[in-house]
């Protein structure tokens, strides 16, 4: 069911043009993704430049700049929409773990300043690796999706 609601293609990348926030468009269907998992509130898709193959995003529909600016149960809401979409992500990619990032302010390396948690699905045997980001194609982005929603 979630399968279907996958865009086609590749992200337009000539939206971080736009002054406007690159995740609202997501939130809002204006820009397409490689969605994983969606409720009311918060959404999960691939990120377009992963450190590994499943590495996803979670983030609330709603735009707050970082965490410091949601209110406490909505964070709550957050970490638990990633706690559960962690669990597929690994699944799905047949990891033996994950790590969850999630970076606040500049100094922090936030890029997108819409709140966002990051999830990088880990293997035993890459556990002192360091990433790089990846270029996937299209068909792969689609492969690891599936994968994922699969385990739902
Ligand atoms: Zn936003």
């Amino acid at each position: 069911m979630l399968g279907s609601n996958i865009f086609t293609g590749p992200p337009d990348v000539s939206i971080e043009l736009s002054p406007g926030c690159i995740f609202c468009s997501i939130a809002e269907g204006r820009t397409p993704c490689y969605k994983i998992y969606e409720d009311n509130d918060y959404l999960a898709f691939l990120d377009i430049h992963p450190f590994v193959m499943g590495h996803s995003l979670v983030i609330p529909r709603k735009h707050y700049d970082a965490l410091p600016d949601m209110e406490e149960t909505a964070v709550g809401e957050l970490f638990t929409v990633a706690a559960r979409v962690s669990s597929r992500v690994t699944r799905g990619m047949s990891a033996d773990g994950f790590r969850l990032i999630q970076n606040n302010g500049e100094a922090a390396a936030q890029v997108v300043k819409h709140v966002h948690i990051h999830i990088v699905p880990m293997k035993l045997e890459d556990k002192d690796r360091r990433f790089g980001r990846l270029s996937p194609t299209d068909k792969e982005f689609r492969e690891v999706a599936d994968a994922i929603i699969r385990h739902s």
